[in-house]
């Protein structure tokens, strides 16, 4: 099995979008769907934190966007979503204050927030870590999934790339759960090389555009690293290959020191050997001339990293809902939509919530009609919680 990816040099940043779309161009005969017979596709770039350095950047969902346009694609069937879990913010709270919004609504394609609808439960074959899995109904439901990641170096996954940029696919606080049934940076590669797994079961129909044009670099990332422009831009539809095609030209050796990576290899998800695939464009060896060597985060601190969040982090930052009495009106909408059933509910009685049983997708506090629910962190208390 080979796959193609092309690289492109962004000479002059003025011209990105022209970049992108040759960069599209350069594959799309490989393509196994047929544009103009899709009416569902999804864009889905990383947004984490309200700064650019760790977003993909405006500018590369426009050039997309802008490649979509040029083959006839009615902007009412494509979207741009999200779901960055943190405890304050939405994708679409980031998109505004980054500039993202503004494109989606110059170019008429709809914003979505992944956890504003209710989750899916759906199994993952082979799934090592996550069993229980639930994944966004934007996602569950789009016929095109185009991945917009960005590289960064990451405290706890070692890197954030074309596969770890898919786990904002998991709505909202539930990514918090999953986070802590991988305690190590094994278990959690594991985990993110699950999601990934259920991504090539469910979605043959992908394509993604990788941000390289700068890449974060240090024990910062993923959110606020020092910045070392690559001026480069990769296209394909496997995103192992794509990673292990990022690394390269960070001449950065062996996948095995990413744990997602190397469980992806493993369980053949996609093609991890540099010989199968096939590069267009400029090649590789022009592409780790223009690139600056990319460096890794030591892995005492990737085990330290995922200790202090798997164990206290995400126990202590879970959002969990929190019922007034005096608002509600007692008509069981929260209980009906909770796709967990960790509302209990008895006519003309309060609903009862089972924390245990709760994976924080707020979906009661979306569907509350008397705004009877809020959140909280959960606090503390959380460190005495399995999850
Ligand atoms: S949806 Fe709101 S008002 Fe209705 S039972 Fe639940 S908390 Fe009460
Ligand atoms: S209780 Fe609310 S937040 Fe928890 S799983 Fe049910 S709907 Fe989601």
């Amino acid at each position: 099995m080979t796959t193609k990816i092309s690289i492109v040099h962004i000479e002059d940043y003025k011209n990105i979008q022209e970049a992108i779309i040759k960069g599209i161009e350069l594959i799309e005969d490989d393509f196994k769907f047929k544009l103009q017979d899709l009416s569902n596709i999804l864009l889905k770039p990383n947004l984490l934190r309200a700064t650019e350095d760790a977003c993909t950047q405006p500018s590369f969902v426009e050039g997309v966007l802008s490649y979509l346009t040029k083959k006839g694609i009615d902007m009412k069937n494509v979207s741009i979503g999200d779901s960055p879990g943190q405890i304050k913010t939405t994708a679409s709270k980031i998109a505004k204050k980054i500039g993202l919004y503004e494109v989606a609504e110059k170019k008429g394609v709809k914003f979505v927030d992944f956890e504003k609808e209710v989750p899916i439960h759906e199994t993952i074959d082979d799934a090592i870590v996550l069993k229980d899995y639930y994944v966004s109904k934007p996602v569950k439901d789009c016929d095109l999934l185009i991945n917009l990641p960005k590289l960064k170096t990451h405290g706890e996954a070692t890197i954030t790339g074309a596969i770890k940029n898919y786990w904002g696919i998991i709505p909202g606080g539930l990514k918090a759960k999953f986070h802590l049934l991988g305690k190590t940076p094994a278990q959690f590669g594991d985990a993110l090389a699950d999601n990934y797994a259920w991504v090539i079961q469910n979605k043959p129909f992908r394509l993604t555009v990788y941000d390289l044009e700068k890449v974060m670099y240090g024990s910062m990332g993923p959110v606020s690293g020092a910045m070392k422009e690559w001026n480069l831009l990769l296209v394909g539809t496997d995103e192992l290959a794509l990673d292990v095609v990022a690394l390269a030209i960070g001449k950065f050796k062996g996948l095995n020191y990413v744990p997602h990576l190397k469980s992806a290899n493993r369980r053949n998800l996609g093609i991890g050997n540099l010989e199968d695939i096939e590069i267009v464009g400029i090649s590789l060896e022009e592409a780790k001339k223009i690139a600056p060597k990319f460096k890794m985060p030591r892995k005492s601190m990737t085990k330290f990293a995922s200790l202090i969040t798997g164990r206290i982090v995400y126990k202590v930052t879970k959002k969990v809902p929190i019922m007034t009495e005096k608002k509600c009106k007692k008509c069981g909408m929260c209980a009906e939509i909770c796709p967990a059933h960790a509302i209990d509910f008895i006519e003309d009685t309060f609903p009862e919530f089972n924390m245990k049983e709760c994976i924080s997708c707020l979906c009661c506090l979306e569907v509350c009609p008397h705004q009877a629910i809020k959140t909280k962190a959960r606090g503390f208390k959380g460190l005495f919680y399995s999850y």
